[in-house]
């Protein structure tokens, strides 16, 4: 075969590969946004939609005092860093920031990263080799899967949020040096809360380290925001957080481990994502530091959070819809079919709101549903205005019984 030839197969399969997604309904269109990030967005095509799939859960994203926090971090220190930490990308704001995330969460240190996905995809290599144990969740966010594939530990599984299972690979792990318990504080496809009470309990009778991915608790989890933990009452018992900041805590981008200092000094010694990329845009830094003040002076934007999904949650159930039951921001309305749940999101579309339907292989085979996002910008009258199209919607595809 001629090269020349040889490489035109390697884009045709791609194109092939992408046909196939196409065909089996799997391929991921994207929306343009052309407006700011907010309860309302206004599309590309010029309409003016509600949002309830952004992961905008304090509704910062597109807030004014945000945008001046940013351009304010950004006259004082610059665009950027061009540079990683360790040779000369630390300014006074990242070590400002690192010290008020500690101080949100309960910890003794913070290391900053460019995004979760780099903290999840950095921890686990430089604290675990060969001679320990990652015992993780079955429905932990890839970015954790991802990590523990750079990781020489021995890996286990357990059956997502089973305590019995749990327990079950503590005891298969028991002649292994450390261990570790890794979960998502809270699981984003159906807002199921980790029991914590539960892990922590395990943990100190195996001799296990636990540590969380805070990303959809951070911010609005516990009565003070401060996640996942303090919301069951295990604040200093956790000892490796990880979260971001491109979600509740102000939407740019941005991600953190946080814990005790023999940690967080070690992953600045060693780990890679850390190492080799560069630091966080000062805007991103200032503006961060700037929400942790705010939640630390009041709850407001948090109990507005929890009072939309109290009232959207009651109310959809009224309608008539399935929904899964709990108390989180994340609100999956199920449709349990695939193809309904494409139909259902674009005639939502159409009655002007936005929410995105997920199906398997993202969630389990006949689970199919569309997944609802609250946040503390939207308003009530939105929030009437988008139950009154899934009400709509509902009755034109024949899902409601009343
Ligand atoms: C969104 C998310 C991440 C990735 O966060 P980024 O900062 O966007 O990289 C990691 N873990 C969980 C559980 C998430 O939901």
């Amino acid at each position: 075969m001629a090269l020349d030839t040889r490489r035109e197969t390697f884009y045709e399969q791609l194109a092939q590969g992408l046909d196939g997604l196409r065909e089996q309904g799997l391929f991921k269109p994207e929306r343009v946004i052309a407006s700011r990030q907010g309860a309302e967005v206004v599309c590309d095509d010029c309409r003016t939609l509600i949002n309830l799939c952004a992961n905008n859960y304090l509704g910062l994203s597109g807030d004014e005092a945000m945008v001046s926090a940013a351009v304010d971090a950004t006259e004082k220190y610059g665009y950027g860093l061009s540079s990683v930490r360790f040779i000369c990308g630390t300014q006074t704001v990242h070590k400002e920031l690192e010290r008020a995330l500690s101080d949100f969460l309960g910890t003794e240190d913070t290391i900053l990263y460019a995004a979760a996905f780099d903290a999840n995809g950095g921890v686990f290599e430089p604290l675990f080799d060969e001679q320990d144990a990652i015992i993780s969740d079955a429905l932990n966010h890839a970015s954790i899967i991802d990590g523990i594939r750079l990781c020489k530990a021995a890996r286990y599984r357990y059956q997502h949020n089973d305590m019995a299972d749990l327990e079950a690979q503590l005891q298969a792990a028991a002649d292994k040096r450390h261990k570790i318990i890794v979960t998502d504080g809270v699981f984003s496809m159906d807002g199921t809360i980790a029991q914590l009470d539960k892990i922590c309990d395990l943990a100190d009778r195996y001799g296990a380290l636990v540590m969380i991915d805070e990303c959809h608790a951070s911010g609005f989890m516990g009565k003070t925001g401060r996640g996942t933990h303090e919301h069951h009452g295990v604040m200093g018992r956790i000892d490796i957080i990880t979260g971001t900041l491109g979600k509740a805590l102000g939407g740019a981008m941005g991600g953190f481990t946080s814990g005790r200092k023999a940690v967080i000094q070690t992953l600045r010694q060693k780990s890679r994502p850390y190492l080799f990329s560069n630091s966080l845009a000062p805007a991103i830094a200032g503006a961060s530091l700037d929400v942790l003040r705010r939640l630390s002076s009041s709850t407001e934007l948090r109990d507005r959070l929890h009072a939309n999904t109290a009232y959207f949650r009651a109310a959809i159930s009224e309608i008539g819809f399935t929904i899964k039951p709990g108390t989180h921001p994340v609100v999956p309305v199920m449709l349990f079919d695939a193809p309904l749940a494409q139909k259902f999101a674009q005639r939502l579309y159409e009655l002007g709101v936005l929410v995105t339907g997920f199906f398997y292989p993202v969630v389990p085979m006949g689970q199919a549903r569309v997944r609802v996002q609250l946040s503390a910008a939207h308003t009530r009258e939105q929030l009437d205005k988008a139950l009154a199209a899934f009400r709509q919607a509902g009755q034109e595809l024949g899902l409601l019984k009343n």
